[in-house]
């Protein structure tokens, strides 16, 4: 079915008998099964507002709010909904037809019209708008999948800086504290080794999956590197710290993974800095304070929680 068969029309009109008219014309012509009616402006405002509308025939002259005064008024929101304004007027000089198409209208019929013009021009204006849609919801899902590590879908590297700075300047004008956490794989090379690329691929994205789980839903994870995660938990009371840090490593480590009939035991290592005055220099310092610990955790055995120790008052509470 043509996109256009459902399409929501707004008649906007002082003339009921135009109103009528034009009803029928859309509606024998197949293009939409009802049409939405306004008297005037005003009331096209409030239908607008309410509505869901992607094309309106408007007329010029009006009582109370005419054509151009809703132009005028609605361009902004108009626009933001791609909803295309076909005027009809009286008019013939060319003056007046610019003026239409530089108030926001998208076309113009000069009245008496032919209705096959109308009906014509009416599907190609639902057709352009059905194609511009189509292309910002493309666009739009270009954007996240542009923030996402194609083989984790978890946010990558650059999305991931991003959101933490974001939400380091959001810490710091609330006075939050904000947990950063550097995950890395125990040992992962093993698995490569052992199992090959492959299953080290899905070891990866499930590890990234029961990640994703044990988090809450606006804590931040990421995709640093190879088989680094990063993870920002917000929000976070001072006894609380570690133990979202915990319960990670021990979803990981207590789960037999199995992929491709191989049985896997993964475990991983996990360095903790936590900023709770941050300044504009934090976001470096609050890395490399993690990596550190990260560091440390490997150093001491991993599979393991380290708090590095410029982050230790933090835990008190
Ligand atoms: P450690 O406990 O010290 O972290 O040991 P490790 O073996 O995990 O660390 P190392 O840095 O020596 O090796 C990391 C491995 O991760 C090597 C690399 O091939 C693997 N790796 C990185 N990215 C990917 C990926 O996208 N897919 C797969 N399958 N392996 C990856
Ligand atoms: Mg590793
Ligand atoms: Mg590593």
């Amino acid at each position: 079915m043509p996109p256009f068969m459902t399409a929501s029309i707004l008649i906007v009109d002082d003339s009921t008998f135009i109103q009528r008219h034009l009803e029928h014309v859309l509606t024998s012509n197949g293009i939409c099964d009802e049409v939405l009616k306004a008297g005037d402006g005003q009331e096209a405002i409030e239908v607008l507002d309410s509505e869901n509308v992607d094309l309106v025939l408007c007329d010029v002259q009006m009582p109370n709010v005419d054509g151009f005064e809703l132009l005028r008024r609605k361009r902004a929101d108009l626009e933001e909904r791609e909803i295309s304004v076909i005027m009809l007027t009286v008019e013939e000089a060319v003056e007046a037809k610019v003026w239409c198409l530089e108030a926001g209208a998208s076309d113009y019929l000069v009245k008496p019209f032919h209705d096959e013009e109308l009906v014509a021009r009416v599907r190609l204006h639902l057709q352009l708008k059905s194609l511009r849609d189509e292309l910002r919801r493309k666009n739009k899902e270009l954007g996240r999948l542009a923030c996402l590590d194609s083989l984790t879908r978890v946010s990558n590297r650059r999305h991931f800086m991003e959101s933490l700075r974001h939400e380091l300047d959001r810490a710091s004008r609330h006075g939050l504290s904000l947990v950063l956490g550097m995950i890395d794989i125990d040992h992962f090379k093993r698995i490569n080794d052992t199992y090959g690329h492959r299953v080290g691929d899905q070891a990866l994205e499930l590890v990234a999956s029961r990640l994703r789980d044990a988090l809450r839903d606006h804590d931040l994870l990421g995709r640093y590197g190879g088989e680094e995660f990063a993870m920002v938990l917000v929000d976070v009371k001072p006894e609380g710290i570690l133990v979202g840090a915990e319960r990670c490593r021990r979803l990981i480590a207590e789960e037999e993974f199995q992929v491709e009939g191989h049985r896997l035991q993964i475990t991983v290592s996990i360095g903790i800095a936590v900023s709770t005055e941050p300044d504009a220099g934090a976001v470096d310092e609050l890395i490399q304070q993690a990596d550190e610990a990260l560091y440390a955790a490997k150093e001491q055995g991993r599979n393991r929680v380290v708090l590095a120790p410029s982050s230790d008052s933090a835990t008190e509470s």
